[in-house]
């Protein structure tokens, strides 16, 4: 069924309708098809709507209404989502996140009872990386396969003032500990705010490439509980390359993205042959790449979503809580994504900012 959103968001009374009866002119497959000719095998879960950070551009400085634990799908509901994403339709790659999923307490079975899935997806986690030494080796031995972490700034002082919280020394700690669990690909990802950390980007970059981590830019999103997303006061992508362009020289990479979000550029240093590594810039805002998406999306409560700036989702564990089969829910799953927009619209002038905040959807 499909639900209006609100925060914090009530379950409505589990009916199985039928949402699950899919539109006639749908192709008969299987696959999470969208009427634009695109296929979702990509899935982002979110486990929780919970952080121990407060992301000036991600979470409300007090934090979001608790939900309560028995609106999250459980671990062996997520499980069972992801054995239908990946037997039926077609989902190859499963990515954790959040608000954090290291608070979730049961993060490394979950990880676990995926990886042990017939036809098992790659699994990745996106994390804020607080507490992730002393989990590190248990999420490796659970077959997690690569961590994206998120790092905005080198200074205490400036982490403490974008994250609302003096953790700088967890998260390097957590970094370290990932590389020692074993980890062969940790990328870091960094949101930079003008007048904040953008004069930060080239620093980043230099420490990224000496601990032989790929860095990702991510341009600011309206998607920030504050509303203080601005068009003209977010760092944009050009304006990422002009700044990493006084310590660097960038090209475009020429592997084929091949649905990757972050466009990719070969770093070197200027007048240097020598290929240093390289550097990935998420331009979700001001170069969209809607037209080659191929993600869809679970709410930590079982929402589906289609895109990040959707304004409906259709509940699955409503429905799977009242009975439904497999087969129901893979297809109220398809339903949701066939309904799937064109593209995001932040660039019109109708925009209307999602209720649900980046930390609520899931990044
Ligand atoms: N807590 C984890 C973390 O921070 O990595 C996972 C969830 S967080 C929502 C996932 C990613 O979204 C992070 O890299 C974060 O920087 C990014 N993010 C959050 N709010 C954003 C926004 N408004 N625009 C762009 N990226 C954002
Ligand atoms: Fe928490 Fe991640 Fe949002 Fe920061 S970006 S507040 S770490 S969910």
């Amino acid at each position: 069924m499909t639900v209006a959103l609100g925060i914090p968001r009530t379950r409505q009374s589990a009916v199985i309708t039928d949402a699950a009866t899919l539109p006639a002119d749908r192709p008969r497959t299987d696959a999470l098809v969208d009427r634009f000719g695109r296929a979702a095998t990509d899935l982002r879960i979110s486990l929780t709507d919970k952080c121990n950070l407060r992301c000036t551009y991600c979470m409300p400085a007090e934090g979001l209404p608790s939900q309560p634990v028995d609106a999250l799908m459980t671990a062996d509901e997520i499980r069972r989502l992801v054995g239908i994403a990946v037997t039926t339709l077609g989902v190859r790659q499963v990515r954790f996140t959040g608000g954090e999923p290291l608070l979730r307490a049961d993060l490394i079975d979950i990880v676990s009872a995926c990886a042990s899935l017939p036809n098992r997806p790659e699994i990745s986690l996106t994390t804020n990386a607080i507490g992730l030494g002393s989990r590190a080796g248990k999420l490796a031995a659970a077959r997690l396969d690569r961590l994206n972490i998120s790092l905005d700034s080198l200074h205490p002082d400036v982490f403490a003032l974008l994250t609302r919280r003096p953790f700088l020394q967890r998260v390097l700690d957590g970094i370290t500990a990932a590389g020692d669990a074993g980890f062969a690909s940790i990328k870091i990802n960094a949101v930079l705010v003008r007048g904040v950390n953008d004069d930060q980007a080239v620093e980043l970059l230099d420490w990224s490439l000496r601990s032989g981590h790929q860095l990702r830019f991510i341009e600011q999103m309206p998607l920030d509980a504050d509303h203080s997303w601005t068009r003209d006061g977010m760092v944009t992508a050009a304006q990422i390359r002009q700044i990493l362009s006084e310590g660097f020289d960038l090209t475009p990479d020429s592997a084929p993205r091949d649905g990757a979000p972050a466009e990719l550029w070969q770093v070197r240093r200027p007048g240097s042959d020598l290929l240093l590594g390289f550097v990935g810039i998420i331009a979700s805002v001001t170069e969209p790449f809607c037209d080659d998406c191929r993600r869809t999306r679970l709410t930590a409560e079982g929402g589906v979503r289609s895109c990040l700036f959707s304004n409906d989702e259709t509940d699955l564990l409503g429905p799977m809580r009242a009975g439904a089969d497999d087969e129901t829910l893979a297809r109220l799953w398809q339903g949701e994504m066939w309904r799937k927009t064109a593209g995001h619209q932040v660039n019109s002038p109708d925009f209307v900012q999602p209720e649900r905040t980046m930390s609520a959807i899931g990044g």
